[in-house]
């Protein structure tokens, strides 16, 4: 069998204005490296013509593998079987709408024979999109990276090129709420940025409504920051504190203005605060170990190693290959 250089990646929902533009686009600039290459089409579920034009493809050329999915799994899933099939000692994720130029792809491959083990490619300007997503997008990437510990670069998408070792990590990576981009960047390595232009949808329209970004904005928060189940203990100690305070106030205006003052109602104030406060921090201690119940349920490598001198891999750790 040929021993594979480039593997490239694209999920397919519902694309049949696209495929064969991106074949014709991705074929024509592979082959103009000279080396070898598999493209991978992950049928998503698609319910229009995409599966038979797919098929299509890889009978003409068998350098085109197709994944046909039972039903519909989501774009990041479609990515991850990609990911498990490539052969590749390179691999570029592409979404097939062809708003990520192939022609980029060379600039990819030339960061990485210098050394870099993740290309990002980074959207300097975006074309035909609707201000709400590029806002949103802005947005949602200033959030992540203020709430978790791993940097994911800004307007950065799925666009990709990725060392044959770090997919050997990806891989070994299981979570089944997948964040692709903060998987890569947890990952680590040498990583670097290729600026480009995101072009418009070359046919059809977004697979991804409001709803699924929302789920995906969910995914990259839980699946990388603990910080909603954190963020109680400082209601807890606000809460904490207005009672003490209230105590304090109440105590004094009563010594002032006589027992009677505020009546009933401050005993109910100040108790209401206290038991607010410590409900909150028994509940933030509790996902404090449902954090570390959902960490250990993930299951990543516990470290990634990138370069041994004199070891060898150790047997039986949480290593992942590197
Ligand atoms: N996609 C997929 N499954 C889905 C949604 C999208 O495989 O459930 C694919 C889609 O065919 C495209 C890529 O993921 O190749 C990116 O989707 P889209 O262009 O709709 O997202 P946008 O660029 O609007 O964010
Ligand atoms: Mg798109």
């Amino acid at each position: 069998m040929v021993h594979t250089r480039y593997s490239i990646i694209a999920p397919i929902f519902n694309e049949e204005g696209n495929i064969d533009l991106l074949y014709e686009r991705i074929s024509q600039i592979l082959n103009s490296t000279g080396e070898t290459w598999e493209l991978i089409l992950v049928n998503d579920g698609s319910r229009d013509h995409s599966p038979q034009m797919m098929d299509d493809l890889a009978a003409k050329d068998s350098r085109v593998k197709v994944l046909h999915f039972a039903r519909n799994f989501g774009h990041q899933i479609a990515v991850t079987a990609g990911i498990d099939h490539a052969s590749g000692d390179a691999v570029v994720l592409i979404d097939a709408d062809l708003q990520d130029p192939p022609e980029l792809i060379p600039e990819m491959i030339e960061r990485w024979k210098a050394g870099y083990q993740v290309v990002y490619a980074v959207r300097s300007k975006r074309e035909g999109e609707s201000w709400f997503k590029v806002w949103t997008a802005k947005l949602f990437y200033r959030v992540i990276n203020q709430i978790t510990a791993i940097d994911i670069p800004v307007d950065t998408g799925d666009f990709r090129l990725m060392d044959r070792r770090v997919v050997e990590v990806l891989k070994a990576m299981r979570e089944h709420s997948r964040f692709i981009r903060g998987m890569t960047s947890w990952v680590g390595f040498k990583q670097t940025g290729v600026n480009y232009v995101r072009a418009q949808r070359h046919a059809g329209e977004t697979k991804y409504p409001l709803r699924k970004m929302l789920k995906f904005a969910a995914d990259a928060i839980t699946g990388f920051s603990f910080w909603p189940l954190q963020v109680m203990i400082y209601f807890a100690l606000g809460l904490g504190i207005l009672a003490l305070l209230a105590i304090v106030v109440v105590s004094v205006l009563r010594v002032v203005y006589g027992p009677d003052f505020f009546g009933g109602q401050a005993t109910t104030i100040v108790l209401l605060l206290l038991v607010s406060s410590f409900q909150l921090f028994f509940l933030f201690v509790l996902g404090q170990y449902v954090a570390r119940i959902y960490d250990e349920a993930r299951a990543r490598p516990l470290y990634v190693i990138a370069q041994r001198t004199n070891l060898e891999p150790a047997a039986s750790s949480g290593e992942s290959v590197g």
